[in-house]
């Protein structure tokens, strides 16, 4: 089943056309990455899913619902940011509590759903710590937790491990899938790197100049680059 159906998503920013007739189909409960050179217009249609940037043509399909129009609050999709923007103030429990608070949930369920996500994360004994007492991988884990505790429909990464130091980077991605895998949430992560890529993710979207050029499962990509572009990102030659 499809949880996600991207269809001729279009924008333009001045004379500059980033994204050009985009589609993109993401099955339920599957992790695809964009891959792609910078200015590609990866975090352009990350943005557009999460409706901070309005497209100027096309429409993005949830579980079937056009939320093409609705604003960013009303789509039931998680946004990671790429450097996690959490707020310094707030303890990792008040940070994860924040969405649930700005739309009125009950007390009691706030309580109860904040103290699950912390126990998702495994980091129930840092709950009342500020986000610079944590370190780079827990500040990661605080706001993938932020996000999932909405209980969204489709979790949107912009980079997530871009912030991370080369050694942490490998085990986060590690601990990151097996957290969306025990979720089970639709996954779409933005990134330029393709080991992480190949790594993380069931298909692989390559995309250039505002399209996806190519989309498969990481073997796929690797033994049948569909094009020289393709093959020349991903390191091979035809
Ligand atoms: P990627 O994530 O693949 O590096 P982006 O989607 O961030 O690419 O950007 C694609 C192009 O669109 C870049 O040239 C970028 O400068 C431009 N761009 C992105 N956002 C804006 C904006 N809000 N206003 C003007 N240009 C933008």
């Amino acid at each position: 089943m499809n949880q996600l159906i991207i269809d001729g998503v279009t924008k333009q920013f001045g004379a500059l056309k980033v994204l050009q007739s985009c589609d993109l189909t993401v099955e339920r409960g599957s992790v695809v990455t964009l891959l792609g050179p910078s200015g590609c217009g990866k975090t352009t249609l990350l943005r557009s899913i999460a409706g901070f940037v309005t497209p100027d043509a096309g429409r993005i399909r949830v579980k079937g619902q056009d939320i093409s129009r609705l604003p960013p609050n009303r789509r039931d999709v998680g946004y990671v940011f790429q450097n996690y923007a959490l707020f310094p103030h707030l303890t990792c429990r008040d940070n994860i509590a924040y969405g649930l608070v700005v739309r009125r949930v009950p007390k009691a369920e706030i309580a109860r759903r904040v103290s699950q996500a912390l126990d998702l994360i495994a980091l129930a004994a840092f709950a009342d710590r500020y986000p610079k007492q944590l370190s780079g991988g827990q500040q990661q884990r605080v706001a993938i937790a932020r996000a999932l505790v909405l209980e969204p429909q489709v979790l949107l990464l912009d980079e997530p491990f871009n912030a991370l130091d080369a050694q942490l980077r490998l085990s986060m991605q590690v601990e990151l899938r097996k957290l969306i895998d025990r979720v089970g949430i639709t996954s779409i992560f933005v990134t330029h790197d393709q080991q992480e890529a190949m790594a993380l993710s069931d298909r692989v979207a390559i995309m250039r100049g505002g399209r996806i050029e190519q989309i498969g499962s990481p073997l796929e990509i690797y033994d049948r680059p569909r094009s020289c572009f393709v093959a020349d990102f991903i390191g091979r030659a035809n």
